[in-house]
């Protein structure tokens, strides 16, 4: 197969082209309070040629090989017209280029299981969600899995076919008290293993133990505060706030930004450091290769408290003069790759956790997180739920807990990083430029906020 394409790349004349053709094997489906929504199963075929002239870029995405050679031509004359009307060179990175295969290595396939087991399964979580507590009004549980291979060449050498299974569950309570909704989940994924989906009564249990008790739990009081962020809340903001913006193909075209981004930039205390690694086994961002056939690597976006590096794909690296990061990513066939996060975190620091907590006099602790908006450098993210921290000590639990800010002065006021790093699989992912969910792990250690803003 990618000699099949690296043949039609052969008397391409563009600057640059590449192509990546995908098989897609899906299946997926959702029980919703007493419904299950429609069970699905697909299998699809796709790919993207591209080939960039002068500067100009021309795409054109299939469905079949048949006429491959073909659609070389018809990019290459898109290219062409697109580089007609601009003066520019084509600007695509030298780095190192992939010409591996790698085929998945699982503990417990999901191809070996029927679809009747897999419902039969997820069936009995969202009975016992539903019938655990008559303050339960409805549940999601979610069960999708997904087995893409992905062929891949290009004019500079880069040659690869990579297998990438997905393996998701949500389990979601969601309480109700008069007016007041209140939800518990657990979201769950795996690169390499069904086993992961098995035995989760406890989590689904958990689910409802949340929402339940979150009925009866108070609003947070706003204010400026100390918040001790869990390792989850640290990850949805690390990636959400900060790993956005490392993202270049959003910087070198915005010159606000990349002054906001600039490296060398002093954007916390000595002891934070972020990385991008998609290069780490095991975890829903990691990838040996990317869509672009740049090996992924170990990426530091923040060392020492200063901005060191952006995540790239070839041209936004030879824009900026800097170096490809493997973080071109696509999420199926028919779609060009864009600028995508891996594997975000905060690395672990030296205090423990309870040395975080120990002289709070008057805090929140907020837990994991629903989601969140951000504009810029301004986040406002939701905690699943929180605690008051009161002279130390962890006390009630509280509902709707927002944190918002700037991301810069959020990190410049960070003034504890505990030792126990803890990175996520969870069944969703990242959504950008029309293209969600795209796999990514998260996470970090519990990291403490001197005066941040509870809203
Ligand atoms: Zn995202």
């Amino acid at each position: 197969m990618k000699q099949r394409l690296q043949e039609a790349l052969k008397h391409c004349r563009a600057d640059y082209a590449d192509i990546r053709f995908e098989n897609l094997d899906t299946t997926s489906f959702t029980f919703r309070g007493k419904e299950q929504e429609g069970a699905s199963t697909a299998m699809v075929q796709g790919g993207v040629v591209r080939a960039c002239i002068n500067g100009g870029w021309g795409m054109v995405a299939f469905d079949s090989l048949d006429d491959i050679e073909k659609h070389v031509s018809e990019a290459c004359e898109y290219a062409r017209l697109v580089s007609s009307r601009r003066s520019e060179k084509t600007m695509i990175a030298d780095g190192p280029v992939c010409t591996s295969d790698f085929k998945a290595e699982m503990k417990d396939d999901f191809r070996n299981h029927s679809l009747e087991e897999k419902v039969r399964t997820m069936e009995e979580y969202n009975k016992m969600i539903m019938g655990a507590s008559p303050e339960i009004e409805s549940s999601v549980v979610r069960y999708n899995d997904r087995f893409r291979t992905v062929y891949y060449a290009s004019t500079r050498g880069a040659c690869f076919m990579e297998e990438r299974p997905f393996i998701g569950l949500l389990l979601s309570a969601v309480a109700r008290k008069g007016d007041l909704i209140q939800r518990g989940f657990k979201s769950l994924g795996s690169i390499d293993d069904y086993g992961m989906v098995l035995g989760r009564e406890q989590d689904a249990q958990a689910a409802v133990k949340r929402a339940v008790e979150l009925l009866s739990a108070p609003k947070v009081t706003g204010g400026r505060k100390t918040v001790i962020l869990d390792p989850a809340f640290t990850g949805l903001f690390t990636h959400e706030a900060f790993g956005h913006l490392s993202e270049a193909d959003f910087l070198f075209e915005n010159q606000p930004m990349r002054e906001l981004m600039h490296i060398g930039r002093k954007v916390g205390p000595d002891f934070l450091n972020i990385v991008d690694d998609g290069s780490l086994p095991g975890l829903m961002g990691s990838e040996r290769v990317d869509d672009e056939g740049t090996p992924t690597k170990r990426n530091m976006l923040v060392k020492n408290g200063i901005l060191v590096g952006h995540l790239h794909s070839l041209e936004t690296a030879a824009k900026m003069g800097e170096q490809p990061t493997g973080n071109a990513r696509a999420i199926s066939g028919g779609f060009d790759p864009i600028v995508r996060m891996t594997n975000t975190f905060i690395e672990p620091g030296s205090w423990k956790k309870e040395e975080l907590f120990k002289d709070v006099d008057d805090g929140i602790y907020a837990c994991e997180g629903i989601g969140g908006q951000t504009q810029m450098e301004m986040f406002t993210f939701t905690a699943s739920y929180g605690y008051v921290i009161k002279n130390g000590k962890i006390q009630d639990l509280v509902r709707d807990v927002m944190v918002t800010g700037n991301v810069f002065e959020t990190l410049g006021n960070i003034d504890a990083i505990a030792d126990d790093l803890v990175l996520f699989k969870n069944s969703g992912g990242c959504g950008k430029g029309g293209q969600s969910p795209l796999p990514v792990s998260d996470g970090g250690p519990h990291i403490r906020v001197r005066n941040a803003v509870i809203a």
